[in-house]
């Protein structure tokens, strides 16, 4: 039956009692002489029956009781029975909500990771699985805070942060310092944040393994390379003619072999460091021209060379690290431009009151698809060009990681034909402020 012929059956039940009854009054008032006395008792009857049913109703609803499943005579028994399939649906509708949330929490129990669940204002632990009461020694009945678990400045300024895009790494164990932990937070719901922590103990140490593998090699490599490149040095081609050619590439292999070493010394010394040691101020005047000396001996008067220097401060930071930082861009910039091209270092002001070292080249360009691989380790766009240019592919590797010692980043635009532009941005707590500022060429 549609709903629509069941109201109308109701409808009709009830309005056919409800004059059954009132007729059966009348009739028998009529026949006992007291008409409107039994007619208003009757009247008085259905109204009395109504107000119990209602209040059965109301108080069933009130106590929270299971309506009964009655098949409908009437309005009332319809409502109940409308009401009882309501509260069905809803019982079920909670079962199976209840079911999910449990069955999310079984998965959330059995992952490997610590998992958390954190409420976002107060950073009250509300739940945990078991391995974060094995991983942080968490109590299962009052897990306590985050601030109280990691009572460390740095979980809790990136847990205030909300920095939900960026883990935080190698955190020692509340309960073990030697055990190092990542901690990731993940939007579980506007009011709390879904806190998973790894174990990268053991990550972390083979990283740290290769890091003194590839230092030490390189450390190793470094005194055979120099008895090489000496002796070949010794090596008079005039003595030699026959051998020119065989003695000119030696010589130029073991160079490109040296700054491979030296490269990656570099890289290993950068990573090793997690913030500069020191931070002096960094004279950009003779920075900027020990750059156009090196460019232009690069060179050799293939390009047309500019450096400019528009915003007249100084950096704080490491002199050492920038320069090479700042060299590898610019030694990039002329072995990927051809001859007769162009190329600019601008050192300029930023908007927020930092400042920007630009290099830019009407070089070769870099394909887009390349860009965000750029500053991988041994990454090259074209290996053949690379090789003939002398690099190592370390080049990139090495100013991205300046740069993070120094809070900058690096930006790189590109066009293929038209040149690159590397962009080292500094932000205003690396500028030295109190020099005379204006513009000029340096
Ligand atoms: P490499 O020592 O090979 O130059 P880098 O790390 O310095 O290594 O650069 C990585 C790759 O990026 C290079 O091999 C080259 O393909 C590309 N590249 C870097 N700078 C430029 C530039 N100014 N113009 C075009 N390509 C560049």
């Amino acid at each position: 039956m549609t709903v629509g012929s069941l109201l109308r059956r109701a409808w009709r039940q009830s309005v056919a009692r409800l004059l059954l009854i009132l007729c059966g009054a009348a009739a028998l008032g009529l026949l006992l002489g007291a008409f409107w006395p039994l007619l208003a008792l009757a009247a008085f009857a259905i109204l009395a029956w109504h107000y119990w049913r209602l209040h059965r109703l109301l108080s069933q609803l009130y106590q929270r009781r299971r309506l009964r499943d009655i098949d409908g005579r009437g309005l009332w028994d319809d409502l109940e029975m409308l009401l009882h399939r309501r509260q069905n649906e809803g019982r079920a509708r909670v079962k199976r909500l209840l079911g999910l949330v449990r069955g999310y929490r079984r998965a959330a129990a059995l992952m490997p990771d610590a998992v958390l669940l954190v409420d976002r204002e107060s950073g009250r632990i509300d739940w945990c699985n078991r391995q974060a009461r094995a991983l942080l020694g968490l109590d299962a009945h009052a897990p306590g805070a985050v601030g109280t678990v990691f009572p460390g400045n740095a979980v809790q300024g990136w847990f205030a942060a909300g920095q939900s895009d960026e883990p935080l790494i190698d955190q020692p164990s509340p309960i073990d310092p030697n055990v190092r932990l990542s901690l990731r937070l993940l939007p579980y719901s506007p009011e709390q944040w879904l806190l998973v922590v790894r174990d990268v103990t053991k990550l972390l140490r083979l990283e740290q393994l290769r890091r003194d593998f590839v230092a030490n090699v390189s450390h190793e490599l470094r005194t055979p390379l120099t008895v090489v490149h000496g002796y070949l040095d010794i090596l008079d081609t005039e003595d030699y003619p026959e051998l020119e050619p065989m003695l000119t590439e030696m010589r130029k292999q073991s160079a490109r072999m040296s700054q491979l070493v030296e490269d990656l010394l570099t890289l290993s010394r950068l990573e090793a460091q997690e913030a500069l040691a020191q931070r002096e101020v960094v004279a950009m005047a003779p920075l900027l021209a020990t750059l156009r000396r090196e460019a232009e001996a690069l060179s050799a008067g293939r390009h047309r060379i500019r450096v400019l220097d528009e915003a007249r401060v100084d950096l704080l930071g490491s002199t050492r690290e920038l320069h090479s930082a700042f060299s590898n861009l610019v030694s990039n910039a002329v072995r990927y431009t051809p001859v007769d091209g162009s190329i600019e270092v601008r050192f300029e002001r930023s908007p927020d009151g930092g400042a920007v070292l630009s290099v830019q080249d009407s070089g070769y360009g870099i394909p887009a698809q390349h860009l965000p691989r750029l500053t991988e380790r041994f990454y090259r766009v074209s290996t053949s060009r690379a090789r003939e240019t002398g690099g190592t592919g370390l080049g990139l590797s090495i100013v991205k990681h300046v740069l993070n010692l120094h809070q900058a980043r690096l930006e790189i635009t590109s066009e293929v034909g038209k040149g690159s532009r590397f962009a080292c941005v500094f932000g205003p707590e690396a500028v030295a402020e109190g020099l005379p500022e204006a513009g000029g060429e340096a």
